[in-house]
């Protein structure tokens, strides 16, 4: 897809090219002008903030050919060796994905591939992404390798979790805390982006965009693509809100009248149809938390629904939905849908994660006791961080 492509064209090639994390860019560059660089690393932080940005960086800096004394500061990015890092096909720097490589297997062939020495002069660089999600043998059999990294061997970990990462692992790596991007600072980088690619973007829009995507720059650059994509180069706020589906509020009653009925293979249809276009499950699961929260006004307080901000056109379709479940089965599907919504921002694999929240919503009738489940889950969505 062609936004793809424009999220490669704007990743960041040098530390001081990378958004909002300055203190970890500026730290790395110190131990590499220093030569304190350790051997491991591990970048902890939510998803799209810029950690395998990083490592991909660092990466450089340790193999750039203008690193004849040592790793430089910043990668020229324009050698062969930097555009091979670049370009994701360089042999000494290997880029793995921890979710769909966490066997013992795969830990097994890179210990067996950390022996083969690096090219002439240069450092081999393995970039493990969602570490945590490695097995437990995995762990074992790579801290073998941590214990004694041989010369020109570098580990570079990134995790949405760090607190699943054993500590026999983190002790020996420098660890690194990435943040989420304030908004500000999103909607003044996407205008620079804007400017670049020749967008016109309402200044509403851009604010909107870093509302959406609550910290994370790589969600607000993909939004910001589609977004002109659909418009032609124009964004508007309203053209937001119709990419985002908040003009489908139809739909997402759908999607809840089928698991309000136990109908799950229903709401994953309309769910399919929904991710078909783009749309990202965080986004999808905040949306239906709200419309379940719509109908537990509906049903409870149906006389000051439009004051609390139910949509006055819905107010009919509402009512019926509303009418047909109890009040403490909603409280509970409520309960369930604002979970899958901070699990959401930690998954690895959000669509996974939603249709399992879903498939749990259907099956709530099984539950027993519904009205102590909606407690329980209450209680502990109370406690949640
Ligand atoms: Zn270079």
């Amino acid at each position: 897809m062609a936004y793809q492509v424009l999220a490669r064209r704007w990743r960041p090639q040098r530390f001081e090219e990378v958004v909002g994390q300055d203190h970890v860019t500026r730290t790395l560059a110190n131990a590499i002008s220093t030569g304190r660089l350790a051997h491991a690393f591990l970048l902890c932080g939510p998803r799209g903030v810029g950690k395998t940005t990083t490592a991909r960086i660092l990466a450089k800096c340790l193999n750039c050919e203008t690193a004849t004394d040592g790793p430089v500061t910043e990668p020229c990015n324009s050698c062969s060796t930097c555009e091979e890092i670049g370009a994701g096909r360089s042999l000494d720097v290997l880029e793995i994905d921890g979710a769909s490589n966490r066997g013992i297997d795969e830990i097994r062939d890179l210990r067996e591939n950390v022996r083969y020495a690096p090219s002439a002069g240069r450092s081999k660089v393995y970039i493990i992404d969602e570490v945590h999600m490695l097995t437990k043998e995995a762990f074992n059999a790579l801290l073998k390798t941590l214990e004694e990294p041989p010369d020109g061997v570098y580990f570079v970990f990134a995790t949405t979790e760090a607190h699943k990462v054993p500590a026999t692992i983190r002790s020996r790596c420098q660890k690194y805390d990435f943040h989420r991007i304030p908004h500000e600072v999103i909607a003044e980088t996407l205008g620079k982006l804007a400017e670049t690619e020749k967008f016109t973007v309402e200044p509403a829009a851009l604010a909107e965009l870093a509302r959406q995507a609550d910290g994370g720059l790589r969600d607000a650059q993909s939004l910001l693509d589609q977004a002109a994509a659909v418009g032609e180069g124009k964004v508007t706020v309203e053209g937001l809100r119709s990419l985002l589906g908040e003009a489908e509020d139809e739909t997402y009653l759908r999607i809840l009248e089928s698991v309000a009925h136990g109908r799950a293979g229903d709401a994953f249809e309309v769910l399919q149809g929904l991710l078909d276009r783009g749309m990202d499950p965080g986004r999808i699961a905040l949306t239906l938390t709200e419309r379940l929260r719509d109908l537990l006004v509906v049903q409870t307080a149906p006389d000051s629904a439009a004051s609390l901000g139910v949509r006055a056109d819905l107010m009919e379709a509402f009512r019926s939905v509303a009418g047909a479940v109890s009040s403490a089965k909603l409280t509970a599907l409520l309960a369930l849908a604002s979970r899958s919504v901070s699990d959401l921002r930690r998954s690895s694999r959000p669509r996974l994660t939603l249709e399992v929240a879903l498939a749990r919503m259907s099956r709530l009738e099984d539950a027993g006791d519904l009205a102590e489940l909606a407690a329980r889950l209450e209680a502990s969505l109370a406690g949640a961080p």
